[in-house]
């Protein structure tokens, strides 16, 4: 296991083994994995009907399905295998936290923000109603930890353990859909593909989340976000697809020389690199990429910096706008939160100078459910930080 102690070898929460479980596949891939059942295609259809639009957790509540049919599958050892919620953090402002237990008895987190969510489509700040919402953003996670080192980030902490597959990245948001009984179609959920791990580092399994996410289960990519730290052959791939989310890159720096101490993987790839690569993705209309920052009090928060983001952005040449996130505090990382006046300036300096700039509100702070903060505390096993 790259990076980590043996974590556990144990039964994962559905007890399926990994090949006997159902949620997460595709159409195709469920025609293959059942096909000694011999099952008409309207069978599969009402299985995937079942599986991703009412979301099921067993066989059991396969209803149009014959009991004959549902006895047999079980009997095969096929279980439905959907990720469950093991433990819930809930904050304040109602955001809540979630462990939400996968193919092993590892957990990932997953993040609930209802009403006043700040994914980068929102702009507006609204109030948010504890208990009542119209609309939400879930923030899913790709990867047990990660690999990438930002080091204002406590999920980088924890090393990369293992990528998400398909079915545990789209089971989180299946899960969270279930507990707040939201409907796709009906409510107006935002993903954000912005918790741990770096989506472009476990590419196949994201996209295919995202496949069923968008024909499965109804959420459509305009309301999705996917976050990369600048992993260009996974922009370059991303650019390719028929069906994506929306992109944001984390700039988090004026310049290569900043970005490389606190995202050491620009040393790999730099920021012009990342600009051109960005630059392949056809953008639909009125669409824009966004640019996140997190600002670390005295490192890039000044002035001068935001003047050079603004001369960075005009060179790249394309529709953009910056997400201003201060920076989350975390236990052992050595940096301060910037000056609520010096965030005020450098959102100011962007506008003043023609670039869209929105200071995104943190969330659940007092519950470590805001950006970087994942680290799976309070989880089912604490993962210590590999040697
Ligand atoms: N790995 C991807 C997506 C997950 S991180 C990426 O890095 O883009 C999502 C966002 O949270 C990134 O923009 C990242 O820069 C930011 N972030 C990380 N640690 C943070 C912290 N402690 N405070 C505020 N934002 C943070
Ligand atoms: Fe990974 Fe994103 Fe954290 Fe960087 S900011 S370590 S890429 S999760």
């Amino acid at each position: 296991m790259p990076g980590g102690e043996p974590l556990s070898t144990i039964l994962d929460a559905s007890g399926a083994p990994a090949g006997r479980r159902l949620f997460g596949l595709s159409n195709q891939q469920l025609a293959a994995t059942l096909l000694e059942f011999s099952l008409a295609p309207y069978r599969l259809r009402q299985l995937e009907i079942t599986l991703y639009r009412q979301r099921v957790e067993s066989l059991d509540e396969v209803t149009t399905w014959p009991k004959e049919l549902r006895d047999r599958v079980a009997a095969a050892g096929f279980q439905v295998g959907m990720p469950r919620i093991v433990e819930t953090f809930r904050s304040v402002d109602g955001t809540e936290r979630y462990l939400i237990a996968g193919d092993d008895r590892q957990t990932v987190e997953t993040v609930w923000m209802p009403e006043g969510d700040d994914s980068p489509q929102d702009d507006e700040d609204r109030p948010n109603e504890p208990g009542a919402w119209s609309r939400a953003t879930i923030c899913v996670s790709s990867q047990i930890g990660c690999a990438v080192n930002c080091q204002f980030c406590l999920t980088a902490r924890l090393g990369i353990i293992r990528n998400l597959s398909a079915g545990e990245i789209a089971g989180q948001v299946a899960a969270v859909l279930n507990r707040h009984k939201a409907e796709p179609g009906r409510d107006r959920i935002n993903l954000v593909f912005m918790g741990m791990g770096e989506p472009f580092l476990n590419f196949d399994a994201f996209m295919a989340a995202v496949r069923l996410l968008v024909e499965q289960v109804g959420i459509p990519e305009s309301r999705m976000t996917v976050s990369t730290s600048g992993i260009v052959p996974g922009i370059l791939r991303f650019a390719q697809e028929p069906v994506r989310p929306r992109l944001a890159i984390s700039l988090n720096a004026p310049n290569n020389t900043v970005r490389e101490a606190v995202m050491p993987i620009t040393r790999k790839w730099d920021i012009a690199e990342v600009i051109e690569a960005v630059r392949k993705v056809p953008l639909r209309p009125r669409e824009r990429i966004t640019f996140e920052y997190v600002l670390l009090g005295g490192v890039n928060d000044q002035g001068e910096h935001a003047d050079e983001v603004v001369k960075l952005i005009r060179r790249a040449n394309f529709p953009a706008k910056v997400n201003l996130i201060a920076w989350n505090p975390g236990p052992d990382v050595p940096f301060t939160m910037p000056r609520p006046e010096d965030v005020a300036v450098f959102q100011q300096r962007l506008r003043e100078q023609g670039i869209p700039a929105f200071v995104r509100r943190p969330r659940g702070r007092d519950i470590y459910a805001a950006c970087g903060q994942l680290k799976q505390t309070g989880g089912l096993l604490e993962i210590r930080k590999p040697a």
